[in-house]
C-alpha cells in the first residue's frame, strides 16, 4: 500500500513572505489593503488547505492604481529614461529574482499546483524574458527616416502610458514575465490583475521592484476577482493599452470592455490543438513525446495537443505504446520528488475534466485509457488520473477546451483528411505534424490554421519566434519575439514640407 511521503520543508524567506498575510497589492510602491477590507483565501491545490490570504482589491482601488500609473508615467521619469539605464534598472529586477529563483520557484508550486522542477523552469523562464526584452529595447531602431517626395519625414515610436494585464493561473510567474516585460522595457508603466488561485508571485515580483529601485507606480499589483479588479481595469479609460490571457469567454468581455474605450487589445486565448502523426514516426518516441505533452503541468495548457490525429495503419500500436507510458504517470503531490504530475488548480477544475470525461465516453467516445479521480496518500487535493479517449472529431471532448490531461484520438487516413481535421475547430492557437518526410511536415505545418506550428515536437518557444492565436484562440498580436516590443510602442509620424 502506498504511504504519504513527507513534504519538503518551506524555505524561511517563504515562511517569512507567507507570514506577511494578508498579502495586499502593490500601488504606487506602496502595499495597499484595498478599501472593502475584504481578504481571500488561495489554496495549495496539491492538499486543498488555504495557504494565506489576500487582499481583494475593488474598482475604486484599480482606478488609483491606474491613475498611479499614469501620473508615473508622466513623472517617474521611466518614459523618459535613457533605455540603457532603464535597461539597468530591468538587469537589476532579473538579477533580484535570479538571487529569490528557490523562493519564488516554492511559492509558484505551492500556490498554482505546479511539479517543483517545473516552477523552477518558469522563473527561469521570466528572467530570460525580461533580460531579452530589455536588451533588445536598448539596440533597436525607434526612428525611422522616410524617403518620400518633396517633404522630410520620419516616424518615431513612443511608450503608450499604462498598459492593464490580466492573467491566467496555469503560468502565472512565467505569463508575468511574456507580458510585461516588453511593456516595461519599451518605458511603459503597468497595471497588473494576477488570477485569483494564484496571486502570490506576482505580488512577491512587485515587491522585488520596490527593492531594487523601479520608480514608484510604474509596476501596480492589483489583486482580486474578475469581476471586481479585472473588469475595472478592462473597462478603464485610463489604461493606453490591454493585454489579456485566459479564456475566449473572458476574452470576449476583455474585447468589448476595450472596445467601448477604443483601447488596443491583445488577447491570448484557449485551444484545441492536433498533433498530426503519421505513419513513418518512431511510434514509441512520439507516443512518449505527446504523453508528455499531455500530462505536463496537468494538461492545464492553452496549446496543448489535445487532439491526436493519428494514421489509421499505425494507430493499434501507437495507442498501446501511449497506454503502457500513460500509465507508468506518477501523480503526487507537486512538492514531492518522483511527482511527475501534480494536481488541477482547483475543486472546479477537476469537476469539469471529470464532466468531461463523462460527457465524452457518453456520446460514444471509446475510453484507452480511463482517466478519473486519483489518490495521492496523505493529500486532500485536486488530482486526477491522465486519460485517453477516442472516437469521431464531433464529441464534446474533441471540440470543447478541456484544460485537463485528457487527450483524444481520431484517425484518418491521408494528409489531405488529416489537414482537414486539424482545421476542424473554432480555435487557432498551436498544433504539430510527426513525420519523418519535412516536406510533407513544412506543407502540413503551412496548412494548419492556427498561430503556430511544430513539426516533431510540441510546445517549443524559442525567444524570437512570435507565439499568438487566431480565431477563437485570440487576437492583437502575441508575444516573445521583437513583434511584441513594438507593441508596447505607438508610433507617430512627423512630416515637414521641404
Ligand atoms: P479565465 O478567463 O477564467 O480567467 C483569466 C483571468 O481573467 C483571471 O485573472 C480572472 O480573474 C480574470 N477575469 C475573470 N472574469 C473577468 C471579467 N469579467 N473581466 C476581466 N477579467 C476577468 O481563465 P482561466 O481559467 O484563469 O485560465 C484558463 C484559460 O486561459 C484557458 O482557456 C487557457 O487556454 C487560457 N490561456 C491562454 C494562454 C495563451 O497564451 N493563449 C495562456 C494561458 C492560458
Amino acid at each position: 500500500m502506498a504511504t504519504a511521503v513527507a513534504s519538503p520543508k518551506l524555505l524561511p524567506e517563504v515562511e517569512r513572505f507567507l507570514g506577511s498575510a494578508p498579502l495586499q497589492g502593490v500601488v504606487g510602491g506602496k502595499d495597499v489593503a484595498g478599501s472593502t477590507g475584504e481578504t481571500m483565501a488561495t489554496l495549495d491545490p496539491g492538499t486543498g488547505e488555504p495557504i494565506a490570504e489576500f487582499c481583494v482589491l475593488s474598482a475604486a482601488d484599480v482606478d488609483r492604481a491606474v491613475k498611479t500609473a499614469a501620473e508615473a508615467f508622466k513623472k517617474s521619469g521611466w518614459a523618459t529614461m535613457a533605455p540603457n539605464e532603464r535597461g539597468a534598472t530591468l538587469h537589476r529586477l532579473a538579477d533580484a529574482v535570479a538571487k529569490h529563483h528557490k523562493a519564488i520557484a516554492q511559492i509558484e508550486a505551492l500556490d498554482a499546483g505546479k511539479i517543483l522542477a517545473h516552477a523552477e523552469g518558469d522563473v527561469q523562464n521570466f528572467i530570460d524574458t525580461l533580460r531579452y526584452f530589455t536588451d533588445m529595447a536598448q539596440h533597436v531602431q525607434r526612428r525611422n527616416v522616410l524617403a518620400v517626395a518633396g517633404h522630410e519625414a520620419w516616424t518615431v515610436r513612443h511608450p503608450w502610458g499604462p498598459c492593464g494585464f490580466i492573467f491566467p493561473w496555469n503560468f502565472p510567474f512565467l505569463l508575468l514575465g511574456w507580458g510585461v516585460a516588453p511593456a516595461l522595457a519599451a518605458g511603459n508603466t503597468v497595471v497588473v490583475k494576477p488570477a485569483e488561485d494564484t496571486p502570490l508571485s506576482t505580488i512577491y515580483l512587485a515587491r522585488l521592484a520596490r527593492e531594487v529601485g523601479i520608480p514608484d507606480g510604474v509596476i501596480n499589483v492589483i489583486p482580486g476577482t474578475g469581476a471586481g479588479a479585472g473588469a475595472a481595469l478592462s473597462g478603464h479609460p485610463g489604461i493606453r493599452r490591454m493585454s489579456f490571457t485566459g479564456s475566449p469567454e473572458v476574452g470576449r468581455l476583455v474585447g468589448e470592455a476595450c472596445g467601448r474605450n477604443l483601447t488596443p487589445v491583445k488577447l491570448e486565448l484557449g485551444g484545441k490543438g492536433a498533433a498530426v502523426v503519421f505513419d513513418d514516426v518512431d511510434v514509441a518516441a512520439t507516443a512518449e513525446k505527446l504523453v508528455g505533452a499531455i500530462t505536463f503541468h496537468t494538461g492545464q495548457v492553452c496549446c496543448d495537443a489535445t487532439r491526436w490525429l493519428v494514421h489509421e495503419s499505425i494507430a493499434k500500436d501507437f495507442l498501446a505504446e501511449c497506454r503502457r507510458k500513460m500509465e507508468a504517470v506518477h501523480v503526487g503531490y507537486q512538492l514531492d520528488d518522483g511527482s511527475r504530475m501534480g494536481p488541477v488548480v482547483n475543486a472546479k477544475q477537476r469537476a469539469r475534466v471529470l464532466s468531461y470525461l463523462e460527457k465524452g465516453t457518453k456520446q460514444g467516445a471509446e475510453p484507452v485509457v480511463a482517466g478519473g479521480p486519483a489518490e495521492v496518500p496523505g493529500k486532500n487535493g485536486f488530482y486526477v488520473k491522465p486519460a485517453i479517449l477516442r472516437g469521431k472529431l464531433d464529441n464534446v471532448a474533441a471540440r470543447e477546451e478541456i484544460f485537463g490531461p485528457v487527450a483524444f484520438v481520431a484517425t484518418f487516413k491521408s494528409e489531405d483528411e488529416a489537414v482537414s481535421m486539424a482545421n476542424d475547430t473554432d480555435y487557432g492557437l498551436a498544433n504539430s505534424v510527426w513525420t519523418g518526410d519535412l516536406g510533407r511536415a513544412a506543407r502540413v505545418a503551412e496548412s494548419m490554421v492556427a498561430g503556430n506550428s511544430w513539426i516533431n515536437a510540441h510546445n517549443l518557444f524559442p525567444r524570437g519566434v512570435p507565439y499568438g492565436g487566431v480565431n477563437k484562440s485570440g487576437m492583437g498580436g502575441g508575444v516573445n519575439s521583437i513583434e511584441t516590443l513594438f507593441d508596447y510602442w505607438r508610433s507617430q509620424s512627423v512630416v515637414r514640407p521641404l
